[in-house]
């Protein structure tokens, strides 16, 4: 048929995404700022990317032949990508998720058709009942499957290489200053790096990591401090381990930031920007305001903050008052007081 403007599926619509400036919640800072909304994938995360590019690239090493089971861990957003490409690409997707995942999270998994495994989120990486056990299991035990494996997958770094990073080099006009964003697979910190650092080696790599993560001390120091793990709230940021899909030299910069600060700023996302986003957007956002306090940004810089993930993921936690005041992260009497403003 003639003249009929449609994409062969949703994989098309993978990558490219819009980069939005920032006007409100950035009042008072100096720089320009500018989110790249990952939330605009069609899976509604940066995971899309990943999840495409390693089953191309395995498809064509291979290694991966229709109606192969593709095995994965994942805080969510990685599986949701992978099982959605599954889906167009015909594919088995079995998953073996953390407990801290929300509810949502695990349900739009299984509504993508993935075979899910929830396994407990505070026990060590190498117990066999965490998600990285489960899975290498699994994969052992599944004739004709292959395991993903992000945080040890060069090609989770060489994903973001050849596509958040161009594309945010080619909408900035080569003006970018500086790099915001987070850190858990480290994936897409360091391939964007990779790429932004190749064009302009001046380009300041900010990372961001959630207290309870050893990610920054180990950039500070590179030894893992066990000291420095304990249980935490944000998910997908930060990491009780060395993942060696984050590389550490192409990162000038780490901040920490709290689980109240990033779900507080996740909220202001939304009704300072119109933005509805998730947790990690809000810990991205909230590193800006630290690097801000700290003067890192002057009149002319352009800082481009990568926001993962889109809000509807987080509906029973960030997002709902219960949720925040169970964590004590609202006072409910006073958020019941406030007066509704507009910005
Ligand atoms: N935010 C969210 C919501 C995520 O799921 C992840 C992935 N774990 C990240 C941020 C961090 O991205 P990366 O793994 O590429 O470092």
């Amino acid at each position: 048929m003639k003249n009929i403007q449609a994409h062969e599926s949703v994989l098309e619509l993978i990558g490219n995404t819009p980069l939005i400036k920032l006007n409100h919640i950035t009042s008072g800072m100096k720089g320009s700022f500018y989110a790249k909304v990952e939330a605009f994938n069609p899976g509604h995360s940066a995971k899309d990317r990943i999840a495409l590019y390693i089953i191309n690239e395995a498809e064509k090493q291979g290694i991966l032949n229709p109606g192969d089971t593709i095995i994965e861990t994942t805080s969510g957003n990685t599986g949701f990508s992978i099982a959605m490409v599954s889906i167009l690409k015909g594919y088995k997707c079995i998953l073996a998720v953390s407990s801290k995942s929300s509810e949502d999270k695990i349900d739009m998994l299984k509504a993508m058709g993935a075979e899910v495994h929830v396994c407990p989120a505070h026990v060590p990486a190498d117990d066999h009942r965490s998600y990285y056990e489960v899975a290498k299991r699994i994969h052992e035990e599944t004739p004709g499957s292959i395991y993903i494996n992000q945080y040890f997958n060069q090609l989770n770094i060489d994903a973001h290489y050849h596509s958040t990073g161009p594309e945010i080099w080619e909408q900035t006009g080569g003006q970018i200053t500086h790099l915001v964003a987070c850190s858990g697979t480290g994936g897409t910190i360091s391939g964007t790096a990779k790429y932004l650092k190749e064009q302009n080696p001046n380009i300041q790599i900010l990372g961001i990591d959630a207290y309870g993560s050893v990610i920054q001390k180990y950039h500070e120091t590179r030894e893992l401090d066990k000291d420095e793990i304990y249980p935490y709230r944000i998910e997908g940021l930060g990491k009780n381990l060395i993942p060696s899909a984050t590389d550490f030299d192409c990162i000038d910069r780490f901040m920490k930031v709290t689980d109240e600060d990033s779900a507080h700023t996740a909220r202001e996302l939304a009704t300072k920007e119109g933005l509805f986003l998730g947790y990690t957007s809000g810990a991205a956002m909230q590193g800006i305001k630290q690097f801000d306090e700290e003067k890192m940004f002057t009149d002319e810089s352009v800082v481009v903050v990568i926001f993962p993930d889109h809000g509807s993921r987080y509906m029973s936690k960030i997002y709902k008052d219960e949720w925040m005041e169970q964590q004590g992260f609202m006072d409910a009497e006073k958020e019941a007081q406030k007066p509704i403003t507009y910005v």
